[in-house]
């Protein structure tokens, strides 16, 4: 096997956390010299995923927003609740306008090297942090990893649910949406699966983005994806008239598993490194925080091994609480995400979510749900 000569930083996985931190180390003037190695055993050229997510200032990736949208919808039985997101907007990116934009500013970066390689191993041995492909081991000063190389096995009272879901871009002849307002969740759907709900992101009166998600154990046949988006278009968007243009997959994990941060000159970023929220899958602006994070250490030239903040600690113990209550079946989800956006104002829902509130603002929120479930689940989980 050869060794080949260092990097300031390699950067293992070209998906949204490695190409976020590249992107913001890019624009980072301190960190211009540095001589960056990207790798990936593929080149991301396919709209694999949509990333949804909530802010209230433009990002680093605000040019390749396709729309954002300032009210959303919560549906359940009980509560149709239609509310504004100010401050916040609530902004969609498609997988491939966000690969190209980050491939056009990687181009004019002489300082980025790529390479398309599958990676075998991550680590730190004597000769500092490194990545090992087929090619070889190659050394940097730090080594950022969003690669997760196994699932995780869980522990006591640790659990792994699935979000997985299948969403269609369906286009119809005659006007049917209003494209000012997006439906975050919609429980007006057969729970018989598990936690099931629907988003609808509407970018004309004519088409829009219908995406049919689950919380569970397993996954669905492929046929009762198809059928639950069929009838929730048909029976709760009353279309019937359509053509479906694109059709998106995906299952993200929800897990209280602690996803190691890293050691040393190796930092774990993305999913890998603990990014993306337990209860809900949100990751997108959790990445580009961590980025951010990670930015600010090296410009300071401090570790950019960041320990885990006291609102990330408080946000994990929540996560683990919601799971328990989940994976166990103990209240429906429905009933959860109903009573939190019946008895709040949504936006503090969303910056709950978001990990932003303070503590007594998280304690009103909680005190809304019902006590014996969260009690006893958070007394097992503490
Ligand atoms: C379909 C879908 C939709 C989502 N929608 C949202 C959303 O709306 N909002 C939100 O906040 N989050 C969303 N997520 C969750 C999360 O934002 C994404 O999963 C996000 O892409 C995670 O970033 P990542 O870099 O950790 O992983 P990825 O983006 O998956 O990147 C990992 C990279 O590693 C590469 N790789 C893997 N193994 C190897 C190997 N052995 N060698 C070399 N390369 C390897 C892969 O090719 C990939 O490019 C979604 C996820 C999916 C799957």
């Amino acid at each position: 096997m050869q060794e080949s000569s260092s990097y300031d930083f390699i950067i293992a996985g070209s998906g949204c956390a490695g190409l976020s931190l590249l992107v913001q180390i890019l624009a980072e003037p301190s960190l211009r010299d540095k001589k960056i190695l990207l790798i990936d055993r593929e080149q991301k050229n396919s709209n694999d995923r949509t990333w949804c997510f909530w802010e209230t200032k433009p990002g680093p990736f605000e040019s390749v927003v396709k729309k954002q949208w300032d009210e959303l919808w919560f549906r359940s039985m009980t509560l149709s609740r239609l509310f504004k997101l100010h401050p916040y907007k609530y902004k969609l990116i498609r997988g491939l306008d966000f690969y190209q934009y980050c491939e056009s500013l990687i181009s004019r970066a002489s300082n980025v090297e790529r390479r398309i390689e599958t990676v075998t191993d991550v680590g730190e041995d004597a000769r500092g942090p490194y990545v090992e492909s087929e090619a070889g081991k190659v050394y940097a000063t730090y080594v950022f990893n969003s690669l997760l190389f196994e699932k995780p096995v869980m522990g006591k009272n640790e659990y792994y649910l699935l979000q997985h879901f299948r969403g269609w871009l369906i286009e119809t002849p005659v006007p049917a949406f209003d494209p000012k307002q997006a439906t975050m969740m919609d429980f007006r759907t057969s729970q018989h699966h598990g936690a099931t709900f629907v988003y609808v992101m509407p970018f004309s009166e004519t088409e829009a983005l219908v995406e049919y998600t689950l919380f569970s154990r397993d996954l669905l046949q492929d046929g009762e994806y198809v059928s639950g988006l069929k009838n929730y278009i048909e029976q709760r968007l009353g279309i019937t008239d359509y053509q479906v243009k694109e059709e998106e997959n995906g299952v993200i994990p929800m897990t209280n598993f602690a996803f190691s941060r890293g050691r040393g000159g190796l930092v774990n970023i993305g999913t890998a490194g603990g990014q993306t929220r337990g209860s809900s899958g949100y990751t997108f602006q959790f990445i580009q925080r961590h980025s951010a994070a990670i930015v600010r250490a090296l410009r300071q030239g401090k570790s950019p091994l960041l320990p885990l903040t006291g609102r990330e600690k408080r946000a994990a113990f929540y996560d683990s609480v919601l799971l328990d209550i989940l994976y166990n079946e103990t209240l429906p989800a429905h009933e959860i995400f109903t009573r939190l956006f019946a008895r709040n104002e949504p936006v503090k829902v969303l910056r709950f979510l978001d990990k932003d509130n303070t503590i007594p603002e998280d304690f009103r929120l909680v005190s809304s749900l019902p006590t014996m479930p969260f009690l006893k689940a958070a007394i097992k989980q503490f």
